[in-house]
């Protein structure tokens, strides 16, 4: 093996000053010019610190001693925060957060998107008022020790699991429902399934919860799909939970660390629960994608809403529309919207979520945005208004070509991806784009994830 020639060695220790947070989360510093990452060190800190391993133009270290702290570490509220990897941020103060959240994007938008800052605001990242329990959705898995069931989380870096009562970033009627499950599986001898001999049976409990509604459904995630003792565990968690409003069994039992199988069955109850976001209401299964922050959701989709700038007169496309969320926000301001989805079910329930809330202006297609949108365009149809929101990978070239030929005046883009947006922004910028405002909204507090919504106008000339 080719010596690494650095700065720095293995083992040596090192004071160095803190100037910068990686995506995830880690302490950057310098050492002759040259970077080590250090887990829960945050910038303007100084410490000492362990080199642990060097890599070809970067080292990794461990936080031996803090001289400085910085003026929004925080002491992590959770006592699990080390073990778990859920969260990344909690030792920092919401603000301190906030701040890095809104950096990180106008970083990566000159660095990758080679925007003009003078030109492009990028606002303040809009918070919550209450950052703790927002996750409507809770999947546990299962695994045992003497005498019972742990329902906790993956420990980082491990297949063990670690028993969890209380997870400070979800809903604690969540919490509630997991635990007391988890105890009344107990009761009946529920044997946990054992990813290693591919034995047992209960893999994960999952469970939702309708923000607006109260509803609840909580979903079994089986190895088989015989069900011991099944309407004694039903009566005792309807009796302890008048709100949950469906059970639900998924099967699964291939070796594999995806959560879902491919067959789910209602146990008892409605197979949707329902939820609201503003005036829009959503009926969710077991498998429905949903938003898990259905607040900042909320904050999300009213500013995709303001930058589409619609006045009622507009054809919109909603591409990578998931359930239908952002298309029939748009629908209620627009002339017609259409979505388009790769995912058959998906498709599925937007069309149900149209008709649920009376909208008739709204049209699904399934199939590749990348696909559908340029045949659309080349049948003759054209848009005003263009809202994408794809996952992180961004769109796909062929889409981005569609939209600089079809030329809507407005183009609303929706990132949970500061990287690709940059990119994506950079070629729509090229093709006679104008990128004029960013909103980072935080969607996922107390992690290093944060969404984005960006709004561009084509260019006078164009
Ligand atoms: N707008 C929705 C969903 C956004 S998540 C919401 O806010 O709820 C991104 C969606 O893109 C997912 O539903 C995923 O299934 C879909 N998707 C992924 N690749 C796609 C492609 N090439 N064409 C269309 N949709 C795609």
């Amino acid at each position: 093996m080719a010596k690494i020639e650095a700065p720095v060695a293995k083992n040596e220790y090192y004071d160095v000053t803190f100037e910068d947070l990686t995506h995830e989360g880690a302490g950057v510093a310098k050492v002759e010019g040259f970077p080590i990452f250090v887990e829960n060190a945050l910038p303007d800190e100084r410490g000492k610190v362990k080199v642990v391993k060097v890599k070809k133009g970067f080292a990794f270290g461990r936080l031996i001693e803090l001289y400085e702290k910085s003026e929004h570490r925080v002491d992590a509220p959770c006592p699990i925060y080390s073990q778990c990897g859920g969260c990344q941020l909690q030792h920092v103060s919401y603000k301190g957060q906030l701040d890095f959240k809104r950096k990180q994007v106008e970083q990566v938008l000159t660095r990758i998107g080679k925007l003009d800052m003078t030109k492009v605001k990028v606002h303040p990242t809009l918070g919550m008022n209450d950052p703790w329990n927002y996750r409507n959705k809770a999947q546990v898995p299962i695994g045992e020790r003497e005498g019972g069931l742990v329902a906790g989380f993956y420990q980082k870096r491990s297949h063990d699991i670690i028993d969890m009562e209380r997870c400070l970033i979800q809903q604690a009627e969540n919490d509630d429902v997991v635990q007391a499950v988890k105890k009344i599986c107990e009761q009946y001898g529920i044997r946990a399934y054992n990813e290693e001999k591919h034995s047992g049976w209960l893999r994960h409990i999952m469970v939702r919860y309708g923000l607006v509604t109260g509803e609840m459904m909580v979903v079994f995630v089986t190895k088989t799909k015989e069900f011991a003792h099944k309407k004694e565990i039903i009566e005792q968690i309807t009796k302890q939970f008048p709100q949950v409003k469906s059970i639900v069994q998924n099967i699964n039992n291939k070796r594999t660390n995806v959560i879902f199988g491919d067959e789910t069955n209602v146990l008892w109850g409605e197979e949707y629960i329902y939820d609201k976001i503003g005036n829009v209401k959503f009926a969710i299964s077991a498998r429905s994608f949903y938003q898990v922050n259905p607040e900042q959701t909320k904050v999300l989709y009213d500013k995709a809403l303001e930058y589409a700038q619609l006045t009622g007169k507009e054809s919109v496309i909603d591409a990578y529309c998931g359930i239908g969320t952002i298309s029939l926000f748009l629908a209620q301001k627009a002339k017609n919207v259409f979505g388009v989805e790769i995912v058959p079910e998906a498709i599925e329930d937007a069309n149900r979520n149209a008709q649920l809330n009376n909208i008739t202006n709204a049209e699904f297609a399934v199939g590749e945005a990348e696909v559908v949108i340029p045949e659309w365009y080349k049948q003759g149809n054209e848009a005003d208004v263009i809202v994408v929101d794809p996952p992180r990978k961004g769109c796909d070239e062929a889409l981005l070509k569609t939209i600089i030929d079809m030329k809507p005046k407005r183009v609303v883009y929706v990132s949970c991806n500061p990287g690709t947006l940059a990119r994506d922004l950079h070629v729509l910028e090229q093709g006679g784009y104008e990128t004029v405002e960013v909103q980072p909204v935080d969607m996922f507090p107390h992690t290093t994830h944060v969404e984005c919504v960006a709004q561009l106008f084509l260019k006078k000339g164009n």
